[in-house]
């Protein structure tokens, strides 16, 4: 299945001069979807994961399914201001400013073992900082997986690079 297919590209979203990569045409089809979290999984048989965590808010959406066909838990990393209990914060900067997500400071235990998840990589800023709060709170990345990796962006660079994995790369 050849899943970049399922993938719209949108010229000047949401600014001039952006090229948007648009997952919806995946969501819209369940052998899509299975077929991408199937991917994602493969190879993690003798690699145990305690915990999936996603990105607010496209990292929600196949990371709940991630974490459910691994019969594991899910945790969401937010904006600021929308988790309810205690949490810790992260910022990282932007082209232009900065921008921090936070998690819920007992949502992962320390040596777990953590699967990160989101729908795109860019420049890698977001997920460096979603690994910051995991490893802050003493999880280990197991793997950081997506489903579109912006290759000429390197994003990986700012990751753990031997695991990260992406399903579509443009
Ligand atoms: P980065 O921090 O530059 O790697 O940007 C990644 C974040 O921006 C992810 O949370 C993505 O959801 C979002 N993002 C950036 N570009 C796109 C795009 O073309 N389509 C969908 N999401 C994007």
């Amino acid at each position: 299945m050849e899943l970049k297919n399922y993938i719209r590209t949108i010229d000047d979203f949401p600014k001039e001069g952006i090229s948007y990569k648009d997952i919806t045409p995946l969501l819209l089809d369940p052998t899509a979807i299975s077929f991408a979290v199937s991917e994602i999984i493969k190879g993690l048989e003798g690699q145990p994961i305690d915990k999936v965590v996603g990105i607010e808010s496209r990292g929600f959406l196949l990371g709940m399914l991630i974490a459910k066909a691994l019969d594991v838990g899910f945790v969401p990393i937010r904006k600021p201001g929308k988790l309810p209990a205690k949490t810790i914060s992260q910022s990282y900067d932007l082209e232009y400013g900065s921008d921090t997500i936070e998690i819920h400071e007992d949502a992962i235990q320390k040596g777990e073992q953590i699967l990160l998840h989101d729908d795109l990589l860019a420049t890698g800023g977001t997920a460096a900082a979603a690994c910051r709060l995991i490893e802050t709170l003493g999880g280990e990345i197991a793997q950081v997986n997506f489903i579109i990796e912006l290759d000429f962006l390197q994003g990986r660079e700012l990751l753990p690079k031997d695991k990260v994995k992406s399903l579509i790369h443009f």
